[in-house]
């Protein structure tokens, strides 16, 4: 293989006023407050991946025929840079997001991208940001980095050129209000993914599939929409945006295992190993949603909590489908979920022991 591109470095000639910028850090919320720079990289088929920079954020022009437009072939990633307690900054492993990111380039046709240049358009990107760390409670460096067909082309069939960017978002806590308790509704009518399909991998098109599910849970007076699995009509799956555990009386922990319509998440993988770590038992098993309401009413299950990049760990406190509403232990936040948000949340600020290696530091 060529040797990786290195980036060059055209910094931004109008880059946001400090005043300013201290303003839109006080409350960024969550995906609205973007820093000065991206990254770009460009695909050909002639010349392969070339042309890596860090450039002044700015629109982009498309042709109207340009493929994914038309034909969605698009993938993205989303992960976190930390300020740590000592000052210093650090990548939540970026290594598995580069590799979850080829994983879903493969099952759409698009080329996969070098880990290497995954891991410095990251670290370039958020060295040029500094700045942009908000100082506030559960304040982050969102990168999203994404890839899309940029062929202009209504022939349906993989690009033959692609356009590969990382944007940063200052964030702070995702879910308004604070960390609370979420209410779910179970989509009854909308499916995920399928059998053979894209849900194992994190292409834009998944996420528009999911929006009306999504919208539907919102009338329903619901925080989120929980799919089951399309075949069955029965399987707890995931959420629109989050994976899930179920947290029972003795101890023990369930989440359901990746067969290849759930994205494997890398925070779910991180609450595997820091359950078992600590000696608690986790299963990767199939838990059906008659079950869940059955164990929520015999006291079985105690917890449940979503888990993701953007929001670390949610508490699940209500469930409501066709089938009517149940609560979940007190509706509140467990003593199981708040262990694995702090214990994951203190590795990620750098304050507790890494024993996997998963903070890379700047
Ligand atoms: N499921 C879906 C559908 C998601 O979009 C996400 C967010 N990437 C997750 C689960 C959680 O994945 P991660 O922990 O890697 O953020």
């Amino acid at each position: 293989t060529a040797a990786a591109p290195t980036f060059r470095f055209d910094r931004s000639a109008t880059p946001v006023e400090a005043n300013e910028r201290a303003a839109r850090l006080v409350d960024p919320g969550f995906g609205r407050v973007f820093t000065d720079h991206m990254a770009v990289i460009r695909y050909t088929e002639a010349e392969g991946w070339h042309d890596a920079k860090i450039t002044a954020r700015a629109p982009i022009t498309v042709d109207p025929s340009t493929a994914v437009l038309h034909y969605a072939q698009e993938i993205f990633e989303g992960l976190k840079a930390y300020r740590l307690d000592d000052g210093g900054t650090a990548l939540f492993r970026p290594d598995a997001n580069a590799r979850r990111f080829n994983n879903s380039a493969r099952r759409l046709a698009m080329p996969e991208l070098p880990e290497e240049l995954f891991l410095q358009s990251c670290r370039q990107l958020v060295a040029t940001e500094r700045d942009w760390f908000p100082q506030i409670e559960g304040g982050a460096l969102y990168l999203r980095p994404f890839m899309f067909a940029s062929e202009a082309f209504l022939g349906v069939k993989p690009s033959s050129d692609y356009l590969y960017m990382v944007i940063a978002s200052s964030v702070g806590a995702y879910w308004k209000g604070g960390a609370r308790a979420v209410s779910i509704w179970v989509s009854q009518d909308y499916t995920r993914a399928a059998p053979g399909g894209t849900g194992e991998a994190k292409c834009g098109g998944n996420y528009a599939a999911s929006l009306l599910a999504q919208s539907e849970a919102i009338r329903q007076g619901c925080d989120q929409v929980v799919f089951l699995d399309a075949v069955e009509r029965r399987w707890v799956e995931e959420l629109g945006g989050m994976n899930v555990f179920f947290v029972f009386d003795d101890g023990s922990m369930v989440t359901p295992p990746l067969t290849g319509t759930i994205l494997p998440g890398i925070t779910r993988d991180s609450i595997i190993r820091i359950a078992r770590d600590q000696g608690i038992e986790v299963r990767e098993e199939l838990y059906g949603i008659d079950q869940w309401r059955a164990d929520a009413a015999s006291g079985r299950l105690t917890e449940a909590f979503a888990c993701g990049t953007a929001a670390v760990v949610t508490p699940i406190g209500e469930v409501a489908g066709v089938d009517g509403r149940f609560t979940i232990g007190g509706g509140g936040t467990g003593q199981l979920t708040q262990r694995m948000l702090d214990a994951l949340s203190a590795i990620q600020r750098g304050r507790a022991a890494d024993p996997h290696g998963w903070l890379q530091r700047l």
